[in-house]
């Protein structure tokens, strides 16, 4: 299954705009298949410890704060090459920055807020999947 998954969440932000059901669309429109999915909220601890990549960075505290603001929608998706295309598909982190058409630009508030995460790499999809998800949500 590696080379075959990504991670993605639906941030806090786009939840409260009631954006759960237009994002899950253009996903599936963008020819992924979810494989699992939650919804839930992340205390400031467990955000800090998903985004540990990014401690000590400007924006780490503010990231963290807002990750754990409020629920979260969480998928696991399939599709051929997934996280390259769904970086593809969800454009640049900067909303300013990202494609016409692409999940940021039309959803995201600001860089910060940007609407959707995806993992970066084969491996943190792993490590993303296998924070979020147990053995027995995935099949
Ligand atoms: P991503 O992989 O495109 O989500 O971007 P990164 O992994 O570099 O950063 C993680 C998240 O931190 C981004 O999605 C943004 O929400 C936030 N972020 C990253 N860089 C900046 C920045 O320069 N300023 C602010 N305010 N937020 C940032
Ligand atoms: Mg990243």
């Amino acid at each position: 299954m590696a080379g075959n998954v990504t991670l993605t969440i639906i941030k806090p932000g786009a939840v409260e705009r009631n954006l759960i059901g237009p994002i899950l669309a253009k996903i599936n429109e963008g020819g992924f298949v979810i494989k699992a999915l939650k919804y839930t909220k992340l205390k400031k601890e467990q955000a800090c410890e998903f985004y540990q990549e990014h401690e000590g960075k400007p924006f780490y505290d503010d990231l963290t704060d807002f990750m754990s603001s409020s629920p979260i929608v969480v998928a696991i998706l399939e599709k051929e090459n997934a996280v390259a295309d769904f970086r593809k598909l969800i454009g640049s982190t900067d909303p300013l920055e990202a494609d016409e058409g692409t999940i940021r630009k039309i959803f995201a508030a600001s860089k910060t807020h940007n609407a959707v995460h995806g993992s970066d790499s084969d491996a943190s999809a792993i490590r993303e999947s296998d924070f979020f998800f147990s053995r027995v949500e995935r099949f």
